[in-house]
């Protein structure tokens, strides 16, 4: 007979071990993104023939796994990206954990994983975080960044379907991006190497969509930029950025209309949960008071041009690490696109603004949907 427990994600059946030996938080401004992690992991089995097993959050531990694992040779991997922020109150918030569910499914399902109810995966993470709350800094700016991920576990060379997974998730506290207020950053427009393509799979969270981006980096980095702006086909279309989704402000040359332009969803870029925020929040804010938000194709030529003629106001990136991240110049063919800020400035009006509205509803400052209690 047709049973939940077997086929999906069963939070009820959650099974706790604690640790014997707590760590404690320590000083908060030392916190190194990414290197610090909690006591403890969240981890489900899957297996073909029974399905998810009872999840279990056990003391933080390294995972043993045989040589010809499938995940080693042919990339069985895909993974999340949110936090979960301590409010005044002190409770415990998610940020729209409902949208990296529905990413996480569909990294999954692209990869032949298995995948499941997103809001039965939200409630053991909320399990998780609440127990790792001593873990959370309670200042503004900083969070516990959680990663999901899920692997292919099955032993084998052959390539196939995986017939076993893991889907885990570790937590680590993190303190703001930009520790003394933003820092504008210099971005290297890239073409001789293609992030994503259409019909390929850069809208995912597929581990196999980063590795090959780090040389690029450095080479970027080489020549004293952050970040790749990666474009896309002879027309030089913006897309992404190495971690971020990107936008711009281009007031029009006839009209002066102010646009708020970010790439759309054709599939070479991440469908980013701090876009969409930006998106909304563009449509409820910006648009009453006379803005033209657009999800749209734009090339490298236009800002270039937009640029010149002082038209282009402003370029920012968004991204759950950083909210927002402004953007002074970008590298382009030997010119150096200049996006609108002035030498002593860090940051646009638009993307200081997003960052305000979007950290409010994080942190609870303003009670909104976006934000789940756990
Ligand atoms: N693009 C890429 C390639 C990313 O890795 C990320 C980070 N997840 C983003 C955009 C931003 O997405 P989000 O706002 O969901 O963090």
């Amino acid at each position: 007979p047709y049973s939940i427990r077997a086929y999906d994600i069963d939070p009820k059946a959650l099974k706790i071990t604690k640790t014997d030996k707590p760590k404690t938080l320590g000083k908060p401004e030392d916190l190194e993104f990414g290197k610090t992690f909690t006591d403890h992991m969240l981890t489900i089995e899957w297996s073909k023939a029974g399905g998810w097993a009872a999840p279990e959050i056990t003391p933080y531990h390294n995972l043993s796994l045989d040589p010809a694992t499938c995940v080693f040779h042919y990339a069985f991997e895909c993974f999340e990206g949110l936090k979960a922020y301590k409010d005044s109150k002190g409770n415990i918030r998610l940020f729209r954990p409902d949208k990296n569910m529905i990413r996480f499914n569909k990294s999954a399902s692209r990869i032949a994983l298995p995948t499941f109810t997103g809001y039965n995966l939200i409630s053991l993470i909320s399990k998780f975080v609440k127990l790792e709350a001593d873990m959370i800094p309670d200042r503004r700016g900083y969070s516990l960044y959680l990663r999901p991920t899920m692997i292919g576990t099955q032993k084998t060379i052959g390539v196939g379907p995986p017939g076993s997974a893991l889907l885990y998730v570790i937590a680590s506290p993190v303190g703001p991006y930009y520790p003394t207020g933003f820092k504008a950053v210099s971005l290297e427009a890239t073409d001789y190497a293609v992030r994503a393509w259409p019909g390929g799979v850069g809208d995912k969270k597929l581990g196999a969509n980063y590795a090959p981006c780090i040389n690029p980096q450095l080479e970027a980095a080489s020549r004293g930029y952050q970040q790749n702006l990666w474009l896309f086909g002879e027309e030089e279309y913006v897309t992404e950025v190495g971690t971020m989704n990107m936008f711009t402000v281009i007031q029009d040359a006839k009209t002066g209309q102010k646009e708020l332009v970010t790439a759309p969803l054709d599939g070479t870029i991440l469908d980013g949960v701090t876009r969409d925020s930006v998106l909304s929040l563009a449509r409820e804010k910006l648009i009453p008071e006379g803005w033209k938000v657009s999800e749209r194709k734009y090339t490298m030529p236009e800002l270039w041009q937009a640029s010149k003629e002082g038209r282009l106001l402003e370029a920012f990136g968004s991204g759950t690490a950083a909210v927002v991240s402004p953007v002074r110049n970008i590298g382009w063919r030997g010119n150096v696109v200049n996006c609108g800020l002035a030498e002593d400035q860090e940051s646009g009006e638009i993307a200081r603004k997003m960052k305000e509205w979007i950290e409010a509803r994080q942190y609870g400052d303003e009670e909104h949907e976006w934000s789940y209690v756990v």
